[in-house]
């Protein structure tokens, strides 16, 4: 294999090598679940879930482990405003996300580990930092000593004097206070008596945020990782004390390769709660295939910004997001072409020495070869847009007069569509289920009645049999008014919503 990454640590694309070449042991920050997963979850986890399927598709063993902060203060907060009990809180949300990404296409990871169920691992980890004198209890919090690991900073390439600066014009004055270093991060928080906590050995509490993080990645991974990845704005503080965390304890390197995707923004800023541009993913799944959205998130570099717009009506309401739609449209002919393939009559497909068009022959290794690069999705959807057009006129030849596709064409653009469904996780769904979901919805959004439109084309079945053709031409171009187009094959008459 030949994977070149940008390298955050490094500030360098370098080819991916895992300590053992056949198997790559990675880690991505997963979600704190207090809500539900937004568009930038969604863009992060698909992100990664493209880096673990063409990994795997090429022949390497991947284990990935994508934790679940079930313990943060986020959930103490949100749980406290809605009078829930925090550990059903966080489960409840953990259901929903893991529903959510499955819906997105995102396979499993391998281990979730769940940070209550790994206090043990925290405590000892935790016990290691104290014990080695790069860690200090202060009055029932624990903290990490920044100045004791020389190494701080390296990966968001700043240095110690900035960051007092910087982190002393945040602090709150009792932290401070039990601090030595204002960049000094809390390992474990001191929880009052009869608040959400465990007992640990040095009082009751509750983990800081980055300690989970360390614990969970090499308890599951081993000492070091191959690639730990997240969200741009974990660099820093989450990333950088995870480093710093786990080199003080091991004395090895933590991670080979540090790999961090873009933020989906609005109108040039972050999309988050605060400034109220914010969308979920299931806000979305009603109006547009959860695979549109999947589609979407690979039309930008990851590395780069993802910009979102919608369109408003007069009164402010959310009407219409038309890089979604332009996405849906797209998955819709990935789709359709597949059905076209699939649907050849046998009698049309011959063995002869025609060679397939360059764009079928070679879509899967163009599409691996763009991935290889940085996970280069855009040049990927640009190498697929050439391949089904291409598999289209393979069609539209078959099924000329006389017209034939030659066998290996044909088996060339299965192997592609495999390929597509391997690598990008895209077009694994039953083509039929999708395209009338998506046609029930178009119809739905132009206000029109699915059982109106079958009765419609029924009446015009029945003229056409009794050959009223003027009645049964009536009907259709009634219905081509609505923009419902009508399919006669020798099935019956299909419809779909014309663009
Ligand atoms: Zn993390």
């Amino acid at each position: 294999m030949s994977v070149r990454l940008y390298n955050t640590l490094t500030s360098h694309k370098e080819p991916f090598e895992p300590a053992d070449p056949d198997h790559a042991r990675i880690y991505v920050c997963g979600p704190t679940v207090y809500d539900y997963a937004h568009l930038g979850h969604a863009r992060c986890y698909v992100v990664y879930d493209v880096l673990v399927r063409h990994l795997r598709a090429n022949g390497m063993k991947v284990t990935y482990v994508r934790n679940v902060t079930d313990v943060d203060d986020k959930i103490l907060k949100r749980a406290a405003e809605t009078g829930t009990e925090p550990t059903a809180l966080a489960a409840r949300f953990a259901d929903a996300y893991s529903e959510d990404m499955h819906r997105l296409g995102n396979l499993d990871p391998d281990v979730e580990p769940r940070v209550s169920t790994h206090l043990e691992d925290i405590f000892a980890l935790v016990q290691r930092l104290v014990d080695g004198g790069h860690a200090y209890v202060s009055d029932g919090d624990v903290y990490f000593s920044v100045e004791s690991f020389s190494d701080y900073g390296k990966l968001s390439h700043r240095d110690l004097t900035q960051m007092k600066l910087g982190a002393s014009e945040r602090l709150d004055e009792t932290h401070a206070a039990r601090k030595r270093h204002p960049a000094d991060f809390a390992l474990w928080k001191k929880s009052e008596e009869g608040a959400w906590g465990w007992d640990s050995p040095w009082g009751r509490g509750r983990p800081g945020w980055h300690i989970e993080c360390s614990a969970m990645s090499m308890k599951h991974l081993g000492d070091t990782l191959d690639l730990h990845g997240g969200g741009l704005d974990l660099v820093f503080p989450h990333h950088e004390n995870e480093i710093a965390q786990s080199e003080a304890a091991t004395g090895k390197l933590f991670s080979r390769c540090w790999m961090h995707n873009g933020f989906v923004e609005v109108d040039k800023e972050k999309m988050s709660k605060s400034l109220g541009n914010f969308f979920t993913a299931r806000d979305l799944f009603d109006r547009i295939e959860p695979e549109a959205i999947r589609y979407f998130m690979m039309t930008v570099h990851y590395r780069a910004p993802l910009s979102l717009d919608w369109t408003l009506d007069d009164a402010g309401n959310v009407t219409g997001f038309p890089q979604f739609e332009e996405a849906e449209r797209r998955v819709a002919y990935v789709y359709k072409t597949k059905q076209r393939l699939e649907g050849l009559p046998p009698n049309r497909v011959v063995d002869n020495d025609v060679p397939a068009q360059a764009e079928i022959a070679g879509f899967a290794d163009t599409l691996r070869e763009s991935l290889d690069d940085d996970l280069n999705m855009p040049v990927a959807l640009a190498k697929l847009a050439e391949f089904l057009k291409a598999v289209n006129e393979l069609c539209d030849q078959a099924m000329r007069k006389k017209g034939k596709a030659a066998r290996s064409a044909v088996e060339h653009a299965q192997r592609g569509f495999r390929a597509l469904e391997a690598e990008l996780g895209v077009g694994a769904e039953p083509a039929d289920v999708i395209l009338l979901r998506i046609r029930d919805r178009g119809a739905k959004a132009r206000g029109l009645d699915g059982t109106a439109i079958e009765q419609q084309i029924a009446h015009r079945t029945e003229a056409r049999n009794s050959k009223d053709f003027a009645e049964a031409d009536r009907i259709r171009d009634e219905l081509a008014a609505q923009g419902v187009e009508l399919l006669d094959g020798p099935e019956g008459t299909g419809w779909t919503i014309s663009d």
